[in-house]
Formats: C-alpha cells, structure tokens, sequence
C-alpha cells in the first residue's frame, strides 16, 4: 500500500508539472500574439495602409517635436507638400485601383528616397508631406527636383498600357517661411498652388514671410 501510495504521489506531481510547463508554453504563445497585435495595432494607427507612410494623426505631434529641436539647435528644416497632378482624370480613365497602385508605388519610392530622420506622411486623398532635418535653400529645392523626377518616372503597366503620373511639389522652410507646422503647411500650399497654375509637373518655393518680434508670421 505504501509503495502503491507514493508511485501515485509521484504520478500525480509529474501529471501536475507537464500540466504548468503546457499551460506556461501556452501563456507564452499567447503573449507573443498580444505583442504582435499590439505592434500590428500601433501601426495601424500612426500609418497609412496604402503608402505604407505615415498617417496624419502622428503628424503634428512629431513636426512639433522637430521644430522645438531645431530651434533650440538653430538649424533649418524643411517641409515638401506634394500633390499628384491631374489624378482624378487618371482615376476616371483607368479606373480607382490604377489610382490606388500608383499612389501605393509613391509611397514606396518616397520610402526608398528618404533617410530614417526624414518624415514622411500621407496628408490625405493626393497629398503627401515629407520634412526635411537641417536642409533649406538650394539643398531642399534640389532634392525636391529628385524627387519630382524619381516619381514622374515610375511606371504603372494595365492591360499592357503603361502609365505614369506627374507630381508638383510645394516648399516651406523654418524659420523663414514659418514658425510653426501649421504656418508651414499654409506657406508650402501656396507654394503649390504656384506650381500648379505655373503648368504642373514643378516645384515651387514659399514666398519669403517676414517675421514680426514675437516670430510669427505677419
Ligand atoms: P490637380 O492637378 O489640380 O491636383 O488635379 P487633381 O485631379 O489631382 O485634383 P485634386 O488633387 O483636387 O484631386 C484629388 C483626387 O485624388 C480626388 C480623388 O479622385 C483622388 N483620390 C483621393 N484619394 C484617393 C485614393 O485613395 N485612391 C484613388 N485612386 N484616388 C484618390
Ligand atoms: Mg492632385
């Protein structure tokens, strides 16, 4: 009876410790899912699925940041507006989802033209923003230029056709043209607006805004 009863005890504690060494194999696996959703979830709320850029919401809150940086730091920063010309004739010509690939192949050619520090984010409809750290003047215009030509020459092929997209682009730099991300974005649109009326397919500079004492915008 006595060899009978402890062989059960034993029985027992092995049954019991595959039980918490499956039950923790478990736990395990379920973490590593929540971890996974969440990193999933954080993605989905500061990214835009189609470009795969930034979206929006997270604007602000890091312009903001970099600003406060580079006034601290005296240094210059840069913001692109870029809008797509003509996409809505290219959307009633091809159709929404040649629309939706191109701005889906800018999306990953702005990825593969901007460096870790840059930002980049999707504004909304046609409209993507990109900022620049310590670039202003001839170096902002110039990798501007870049970029206009980089995404003239990509290439959507449907149904054999080939087609492709032209952008003009509009520039604002700290502090001249602004002091905030709001002054900025207003400043770059007008920008782009001059491109747009200029013929498209350009890129355009913010007209020098002269600053009152306080270091806003008269
Ligand atoms: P402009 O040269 O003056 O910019 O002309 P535009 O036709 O591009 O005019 P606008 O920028 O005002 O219009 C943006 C169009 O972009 C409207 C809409 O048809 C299209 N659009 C916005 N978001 C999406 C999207 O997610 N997918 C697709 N396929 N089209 C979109
Ligand atoms: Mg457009």
């Amino acid at each position: 009876i006595g060899t009978f009863g402890i062989s059960k005890d034993i029985t027992e504690r092995k049954m019991s410790e595959e039980s918490l060494r499956v039950q923790a194999e478990r736990l395990k696996l379920q973490i590593k899912e929540i971890n996974q959703l969440q990193e999933k979830l954080q993605e989905q709320a500061t990214h835009d699925t189609l470009t795969g850029l930034n979206n929006r919401r997270i604007m602000d809150q890091i312009l903001t940041k970099q600003i406060k940086v580079c006034r601290q730091l005296k240094q210059p920063f840069s913001i692109l507006v870029i809008d797509i010309d003509n996409f809505k004739n290219i959307n009633d010509k091809f159709g929404h989802l040649v629309g939706d690939a191109i701005l889906e192949e800018f999306g990953r050619k702005i990825r593969s033209l901007t460096r870790a520090d840059d930002f980049s984010c999707r504004l909304g409809g046609d409209e993507i923003l990109l900022a620049f750290h310590k670039m202003a003047g001839p170096e902002i215009i110039n990798k501007a230029e870049i970029i206009r030509k980089a995404l003239s020459e990509l290439v959507i092929t449907k149904d054999g056709r080939r087609i492709s997209a032209t952008v003009s682009i509009g520039i604002a730099s700290f502090p001249k043209h602004g002091t905030s991300i709001k002054e900025l974005i207003a400043c770059a649109d007008e920008a782009l607006y001059k491109a747009k009326k200029r013929g498209r397919n350009q890129v355009a500079l913010a007209e020098f805004q002269e600053l009152t004492e306080s270091g806003s915008v008269v």
